[in-house]
């Protein structure tokens, strides 16, 4: 007999925890490791966000807020929604949750359960299809193409649609791929939602992390019909550089919004205080502290994009936004858990492999590290990319 409940025993435990615990304890034994797997950016949080949450504590403001978070927090965010996304909400519509993970969780929580399905491009970022499980609901998984830049196609989503149907996740830019959709794209997609009343569940964590002039566009913003079924994911992790802080908020219509603060109010209630109006102070302050980590990562991305292309052996698409690279390795024959394994063992360069991601021919790269770690890791992995 288990304890565990059937839900919870059908869940995968992380599979990328086998390489970055591996990778942690090789770093611990004092080998050079270069690790490609950050998920979060490798800048400080800006000294003026740390400074008002400082003041925050000294001022006292240490004690719970509204579940839904703090009012001035909420209206900072309706504006900032208004002003970079052409998004009007009101405060009740808004929802600031532990992070934008516990945000998608909140969502698709307050929206699918048994019977429900709930599509989901691949390559996806982790958490969806787990998260999709603990809710009673199950994930349905549209296998994207390389070729059409891991971008979903308007006749592949419909070809994954049923009566049950619920909702479509979609992360533009993505984790892992990098990829952007273009307002065209998501007009597409989004005509088939409003067409079928499926809702949309946007992450848009990486928006500002765009490059080349890429524009991020909210599938949210195209039309009211589509507001009306979108839930916009957002927070401050990636932008301000706060991933520890666990600040995310979500935007909802009216029912969703309320669905989505009852199960706060149950939970976890709001964030912490302090980080509620560090948040306000990223929202508020001088945003050229995001440019400036952004352009950073381009640089990055130039210089991986140039060794990429010389590598035998693996293909990529260029990623117009977020910091990764998914490299193809299916050509070497080998899956992504023991190419991973075997890349750090012998090479000590830690990737993810992207069985994580639901793309076992392939492995990510993130770039969320120094560039020099990124030329001495790039050349241990040419070197091993040639050996096969
Ligand atoms: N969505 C995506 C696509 C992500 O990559 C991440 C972080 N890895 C999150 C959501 C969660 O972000 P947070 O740290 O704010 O919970």
């Amino acid at each position: 007999m288990s304890f565990v409940s059937s839900k919870i025993a059908e869940l995968s435990p992380s599979i990328t925890l086998a390489v970055t615990s591996q990778a942690a304890k090789m770093k611990k034994e004092g080998i050079d490791v270069c690790s490609f797997g950050a998920g979060e950016p490798d800048f400080d949080t800006p000294q003026h966000i740390k400074e008002a949450a400082a003041r925050a504590l000294a001022e006292g403001k240490t004690k719970y807020t509204a579940a839904s978070g703090l009012l001035e927090l909420r209206e900072a965010i309706c504006a900032k929604l208004v002003v970079d996304n052409g998004l009007e909400y009101r405060p009740d519509q808004i929802s600031v949750n532990c992070g934008a993970k516990h945000s998608c969780f909140n969502v698709i929580a307050a929206a699918c359960g048994p019977g429900d399905e709930v599509i989901i491009p691949a390559p996806y970022w982790t958490s969806y299809p787990d998260m999709v499980r603990i809710a009673g609901a199950t994930p349905v998984i549209v296998e994207t193409k390389q070729e059409n830049g891991w971008k979903m196609t308007p006749e592949e989503f419909e070809s994954a649609m049923s009566p049950a149907t619920k909702m479509l996740i979609l992360n533009s830019p993505s984790n892992p791929t990098g990829a952007v959709y273009s307002k065209e794209e998501l007009a597409a997609i989004g005509e088939i939602c409003a067409s079928e009343d499926i809702l949309i569940l946007s992450d848009e964590i990486y928006e500002k992390l765009t490059y080349e002039e890429t524009p991020h566009v909210s599938i949210a913003s195209l039309s009211k019909e589509l507001k009306d079924l979108t839930i916009v994911v957002n927070g401050f992790s990636k932008a301000y550089s706060m991933t520890g802080w666990r600040l995310g908020y979500t935007a909802a219509p009216p029912e969703l919004a309320d669905a989505i603060d009852t199960i706060q109010s149950h939970t976890t209630s709001a964030p912490a205080t302090f980080a509620q109006w560090a948040a306000i102070a990223a929202l508020q302050g001088d945003q050229q502290v995001i440019e400036d980590m952004r352009q950073e990562f381009d640089l990055r991305r130039g210089y991986m994009l140039g060794r990429f292309s010389k590598i035998n052996n693996v293909s990529i698409v260029e990623p117009k936004g977020a910091f990764y690279f998914l490299v193809n390795i299916g050509r070497m024959g080998i899956n992504s858990m023991n190419f991973a394994e075997k890349l750090l063992s012998r090479m000590h360069v830690a990737v993810v492999p992207g069985i994580a991601f639901g793309a076992d021919n392939t492995v990510r790269f993130s770039y969320a590290c120094s560039l020099d770690v990124i030329k001495k890791g790039l050349d241990r992995f040419e070197e091993f990319c040639r050996a096969h």
